[in-house]
Formats: C-alpha cells, structure tokens, sequence
C-alpha cells in the first residue's frame, strides 16, 4: 500500500470512528430512509433547505465502516452548498464510483478516499447509499 492509499485508509477509518454531523434523529425529523440490503447497511438523513442552499444535513443509522464513513464524509463536504451544486456531486461522485467517469483530483480528499472501494463491486453500494438517499430528499423538497 502506498502512502496516498493509507492516507484514504486513514481517513474513512476517521469519519468511521468519530462521525461528523451524526445525531440521533426523530422519525418526525428524518427526510429519507435508505438501507442496503446486501451488507445490512440501514440509514436515516435530516436534510434542511434554506434559501436554495442545504442548510444542515445530518444522519444515523448503522452499518459497515464503508457506508457509515460515505455518510459522514458526504454531510461533511456538502453542507452549506446549494441545491443545484450538491444535485451536480451527487450525480458526479455515484457515476465515478461505479466507474462511468473519471474521479477527478480537485474533488475534496474525502471523495477521493472512497476511491479505493471501486475495487470491491459489491461495497460500491455502501459507499453510494448515503449519496442515493440525499438525492432523493431533496427531489423531495422540491415537489
Ligand atoms: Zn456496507
């Protein structure tokens, strides 16, 4: 393993173990439900709209490490962006992961740590379930 692959390591192993923007959350605060069931991987998010930006996003939930770090690792670089920019990361960072493009290196080190899960077909859902869930909350806040 080079030095750049125990670096990613590191960093999902982080969010894994002290997870940004996690809460225990309300069934009345909770925007969207989403599980994975090939791992087990089960997962909630509170997402907040303000002003045409994604105010709060926060998540709870358990799983393996890949799926609760993505969870962490999203809220935490997407937080505060506008809807029109988050929609655009989503779409972008899922279609890396399954390897439809390029990861592309000006995208935050937390994207780029997931990178190495493409190896792994099957964590790929993991990684991607946290993603899926927020597009679908915020279709949601749109109707
Ligand atoms: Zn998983």
């Amino acid at each position: 393993m080079d030095d750049l692959e125990q670096l990613y390591q590191d960093l999902i192993l982080d969010h894994y173990k002290q997870p940004r923007h996690r809460q225990a959350l309300t069934d009345e605060e909770v925007s969207v439900e989403a599980d994975n069931p090939l791992c087990g991987d089960q997962l909630r998010l509170a997402v907040e709209c303000d002003a045409g930006r994604v105010a709060t996003i926060r998540h709870d939930g358990k799983g393996c490490a890949i799926s609760q770090a993505s969870a962490s690792m999203m809220c935490e670089t997407l937080t505060g962006r506008t809807v029109e920019e988050v929609g655009v990361a989503v779409r972008d960072f899922v279609a890396a992961m399954r390897g439809e493009r390029e990861f592309d290196p000006s995208w935050p080190d937390e994207w780029l740590a997931l990178q190495g899960v493409c190896k792994f077909p099957l964590r790929v859902k993991c990684a991607t379930l946290a993603w899926h869930a927020l597009q679908k909350a915020l279709e949601r806040q749109v109707e």
